[in-house]
């Protein structure tokens, strides 16, 4: 059997302690680390960018399907992508963490076993956090500190008339990934023992649960000397994101769906389970790939650039936002994304 330690054996402190010994820092902007009143960073001459996100058991993650090591793992990695997103480099992380008596210390040892590797690969120093009880199963509240070079951050504004549109990799895995493991979680009908059915879809399902940042298109434009216009990662679906971009730019957009990059996997999953793949594709959460504009004459450039796709152009805003299908028809883009506020769980706890 499993070793198991109750957290009331090693208290809070001792419970700190386990998850957070033998750190080593990977940046000279980390001064100090766990252990004070407060983390301290040293950004003499850089701008910083700070980001959080909110993770809740039943709203955002299941644990009857994700191991909780890949839980850190991508609660860590989906925060870098978002310093990224900015144009900046993932420096510093803090995990707030939320527990209920379930959870053992070997099971947060497991949940930090993902986040240390994450940190370990994107070279990002775990400095802090805060540990309390929960009443409502696991709560994550991870913060990333990023840095840029004065001038290099990217926001979601600078788009103009005529900028290429490009997005990184491809499009609707995850969503698909989601789809299937909720799938084999419903035919599983609760039996431990029972063995799902992933053969030819491993890529989905790692998309799901081992989601990457796209640190490589990041270096990649660097190296080329191209500063996109504007940038974000696509979290809720290419649709609302390209969307926020238009609005925040006071911009349309023109993209066609033959260019939308679209892996096999993702296709054969969406014929079985009887869904538009296209719509999957530009409303599909959790992609965590990178979208960004950059200006028309880098266009041989970002056709050659590997893992990059330009997806159609930038228009003046009264041309509004769309979508130019295979057909030559064309159709208004909407955000019809994954959109956890509105789900339904949001509605099932009792008004205070
Ligand atoms: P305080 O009571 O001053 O908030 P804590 O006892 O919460 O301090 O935390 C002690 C130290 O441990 C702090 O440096 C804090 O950043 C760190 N820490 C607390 N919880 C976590 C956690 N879940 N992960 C990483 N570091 C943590
Ligand atoms: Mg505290």
């Amino acid at each position: 059997m499993e070793k198991t330690t109750e957290i009331s054996q090693l208290g809070e402190f001792g419970l700190i302690d386990r998850l957070t010994r033998d750190i080593t820092f990977h940046n000279k902007s980390t001064v100090r680390g766990v252990g004070d009143d407060a983390a301290v960073v040293e950004y003499p001459d850089t701008e910083v960018v700070v980001t959080t996100d909110m993770l809740l058991e039943g709203v955002h993650f299941d644990l009857t399907y994700v191991p909780l090591k890949h839980l850190g793992y991508k609660s860590a990695v989906v925060n870098f992508s978002d310093v990224y997103a900015m144009n900046a480099l993932p420096r510093q992380l803090t995990v707030g963490l939320g527990v209920s008596s379930r959870f053992t210390v070997e099971h947060l040892e497991a949940l930090y076993s993902g986040i240390r590797l994450a940190c370990d690969i994107y070279g990002v120093d775990l400095v802090g956090g805060d540990t309390t009880a929960s009443r409502s199963g696991l709560v994550l509240a991870l913060t990333c500190i990023g840095d840029a070079p004065k001038g290099d951050i990217v926001t979601r504004d600078g788009a103009k008339d005529t900028d290429l549109i490009c997005v990184s990799g491809d499009l609707g895995s995850a969503y698909m990934g989601l789809q299937l493991l909720e799938r084999e979680k419903v035919a599983s009908a609760g039996d431990p023992e029972f063995i799902p059915k992933f053969d030819g879809k491993e890529y989905l399902v790692e998309r799901q649960l081992k989601p990457e940042a796209r640190r490589d298109i990041i270096e990649e434009l660097h190296k080329a000397g191209i500063k996109p216009t504007a940038m974000m990662d696509i979290s809720d679906g290419l649709s609302s994101e390209l969307l926020h971009i238009c609005k925040a730019s006071h911009t349309g957009c023109r993209i066609y769906e033959e260019r939308i990059p679209i892996d096999y996997q993702t296709a054969v999953m969406a014929e079985e389970l009887n869904m538009n793949l296209v719509t999957a594709a530009l409303n599909g959460g959790e992609d965590y790939e990178l979208l960004f504009t950059v200006p028309l004459h880098y266009h041989e450039m970002m056709e050659k650039m590997k893992g990059v796709k330009v997806i159609g152009h930038i228009t003046k805003e009264d041309l509004g936002c769309r979508l130019v299908t295979r057909d030559g028809a064309e159709m208004e883009l909407r955000a019809q994304g994954f959109n956890h506020m509105s789900s339904p769980v949001a509605e099932t706890e009792e008004k205070p």
